[in-house]
């Protein structure tokens, strides 16, 4: 079963049919056509076109847009039309845009300006949803229901009075009593004691830093109070529209909203990607995004928007060179979309994105662009058995999002280098480079299937997170900087790690950063036997780390150790002879930021069995992904590469029969049906 039910994969694109008179729709619809385009997304921005006046509708010419596209075999993805509000209800309602940390309220003009906490907002979505399910409830071309529109991209925050009442309410949720929020918060620290509700409010522009447990929560109904406007629409859809999955276009790995959260309100997670073409790490960033959109609801996702070519919004738009679009759309088909869509079919002639690419550029059809959509096309439609297929992950990566406001809160904390998208990247490059299928996971999910999980960090950690890291029967390795502060960003008595103490086998005594620019030795010992061999496990006791420099960057720490083996010592600096890295039974902990993790992270998976989905390391640049009994291979190198294969099988791409290895062009691909 699909996400949707269209067939096999979905190919299409955002579709603005409103921004062009209605001669061009018959060209729109026959060139889809031709492209194999199975699905448009409709109407995002359309509030404004549609409800023309309070509560006067004007559908006229979505119901003829919608009807000449099912015509043409062409579903729909329809917006709600909420992310923007219109002009006449902005100004009838002066409150409803958002205001910044300063108290400066923003103007109309752009897009996402409203107050998440506004009821005049919330009421109106519902009232436009409710107006919009009830019209096309039964339109045969309607398959999927789009709320909002990249919730959180401009729009994260409003601290406004009417925020403030609202935060007011869910900080008397979450603590019942003003003494529990006092001490939860700390308020005997620089005078903060409150003794009313109403004295509170959202963490302004002050004097200096505010109290960091402000902002955590802040952060958290900030994500709850976007989440409850998707949820007010969701419920209008669920209730005129049962069958008709809803979505909202996630932002990749978005710090503001907890999409652990967000997916579990969704039926289908979907994504908006755009990876830049002028950065060489694009590839290995995306794929980890899109890992993320797997892992959310550990279920098949969509790419429901990337850039044909260039984007509009970087300082510098670098366009595709040949062959990139379509490699970038098998990346995502690799890692489990079941679907490749763009922003946008038609490229505008007018607005903030007339310069954004699309599947159908401003020189028309004798371009290259239009020419790589049609060859795009036809790729989706090769392989239209992948739709609904699932990757087995035997490594998980650990994020958390409570935890990562904690670790970058402003102003409050011995460094502010460690980000979190940085940490996370930087222990699945290297299982990326080696063709290793990664799952992310949230503390709490059943670890039990994995056999190696990764926590690149766990600066927030509760007792209960510990015992299930406890309770994990595989190879753990717990990054530096974790096990600080409980749920209310207070240090855990006795200091870090708090609850994992007994897990990591030490304490941190000191934290020690490292100035920028500057490294640290950390010399590798050799790595103790682990008692018997697991069974079926390569028989490797001590892979020899011992004797290897490794370098640390950023971070380090003054570690005590209870029963924790040393795999790695400092050398030279304040730190000079002190345990860097250590092992308590199958638990690994770093206590330094490395540059390149990689040879502590191959004795865990050796050790551990992993090995890569083809069995060997891949060339460099070459990325390999199973999906079901597809083996993807993806070559974002500069030169050819010949990829040994473990199986023999059909390029569902050329039809070739394939076995031994595979010659891959530079920014060529081979999907080879096993
Ligand atoms: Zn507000």
């Amino acid at each position: 079963m699909g996400l949707t039910r269209v067939p096999g994969l979905l190919f299409g694109g955002d579709y603005n049919p409103e921004q062009w008179p209605e001669e061009v729709w018959d060209q729109d619809v026959r060139l889809m056509a031709e492209a194999g385009v199975n699905v448009v997304t409709v109407a995002v921005f359309s509030w404004s076109r549609l409800e023309t006046a309070p509560g006067v509708f004007d559908f006229g010419w979505l119901d003829r847009i919608l009807d000449l596209l099912h015509a043409h075999g062409i579903a729909v993805d329809l917006a709600t039309a909420t992310a923007t509000p219109p002009p006449w209800l902005v100004r009838r309602h002066p409150g409803l845009p958002p205001v910044d940390a300063a108290g400066t309220r923003l103007e109309f003009g752009s897009r996402q300006g409203y107050c998440p906490s506004s009821p005049v907002f919330r009421e109106g979505t519902r009232r436009l949803a409710r107006a919009m399910a009830e019209r096309y409830r039964d339109h045969p071309a309607l398959v999927l229901w789009h709320v909002g529109n990249e919730y959180g991209d401009h729009t994260v925050e409003c601290f406004c009075e009417e925020s403030a009442r609202d935060f007011r309410r869910w900080l008397q949720a979450r603590y019942g009593t003003l003494d529990g929020l006092n001490a939860a918060w700390g308020t005997s620290c620089w005078g903060q004691h409150y003794t009313d509700w109403t004295q509170l409010a959202p963490p302004r522009k002050a004097p200096g830093p505010v109290n960091p447990a402000q902002v955590l929560d802040w952060r958290r109904f900030s994500s709850d109070a976007l989440l409850a406007c998707f949820e007010a629409e969701r419920e209008v859809l669920k209730e005129v529209t049962p069958d008709i999955p809803v979505t909202t276009n996630f932002m990749s790995i978005l710090h503001h909203l907890d999409y652990w959260k967000w997916a579990a309100a969704e039926d289908v997670v979907s994504d908006d990607a755009y990876p830049d073409p002028a950065d060489p790490r694009a590839a290995v960033k995306a794929a980890l995004s899109y890992d993320l959109m797997r892992s959310l609801k550990q279920q098949p996702w969509l790419l429901l928007e990337s850039a044909p070519g260039a984007v509009s919004w970087r300082a510098v738009n670098v366009p595709k060179e040949p062959g990139v679009m379509r490699l970038h759309s098998l990346q995502a088909l690799a890692h489990g979309s079941d679907g490749v869509m763009f922003f946008q079919w038609r490229q505008a002639r007018y607005g903030p994105e007339k310069f954004h690419s699309a599947m159908l550029p401003h020189g028309g059809t004798d371009t290259r662009q239009w020419r790589e959509t049609l060859a795009l096309g036809a790729d989706v439609r090769r392989l239209a058995g992948v739709a609904g297929s699932g990757t087995r992950a035997e490594v998980a990566l650990l994020l958390d999002w409570e935890s990562w406001w904690g670790l970058e809160a402003p102003e409050s904390l011995p460094s502010d280098r460690l980000r979190l998208h940085a940490l996370l990247l930087s222990w699945y490059a290297p299982l990326h480079a080696r063709g290793i299928a990664v799952d992310l996971a949230p503390p709490g999910r059943d670890l039990s299937g994995y056999k190696v999980v990764i926590a690149p960090n766990l600066y927030l950690c509760t007792a209960e997170q510990a015992a299930d890291l406890a309770a994990f029967p595989g190879r753990l390795v717990v990054g530096p900087f974790s096990g600080v502060v409980d749920a209310a960003d207070q240090v855990h008595a006795g200091g870090p790690p708090g609850p994992l103490r007994e897990l990591l086998g030490l304490r941190v005594e000191e934290f020690w950063p490292i100035p920028d620019g500057l490294t640290q030795d950390v010399l590798a010992q050799d790595v103790p036997a682990e008692g018997a061999p697991t069974p079926g496990a390569p028989g490797r006791g001590a892979p020899g780390l011992g004797g290897r420099t490794l370098t640390a960057r950023t971070w380090s720490e003054w570690l005590e150790l209870d029963d924790a083996h040393v795999l790695a010592r400092y050398r030279g600096g304040p730190l000079d002879g002190r345990p860097a890295v250590t092992r308590r039974g199958a638990v690994t902990y770093l206590g330094c930021l490395l540059d390149d993790p990689s040879p502590v992270l191959d004795e865990v998976l050796d050790a551990a069995g992993v090995t890569g989905v083809t069995g060997a390391k891949p060339p460099a640049g070459v990325e390999a992904c199973r999906r079901g009994d597809h083996l993807f291979l993806l070559n974002h190198g500069a030169a050819a590469a010949t990829v040994p294969l473990p199986a023999s099988g059909t390029d569902l791409l050329t039809g070739r029969h394939l076995h031994g290895s595979v010659v891959i062009a530079p920014r060529d691909a081979v999907v080879l049906k096993l």
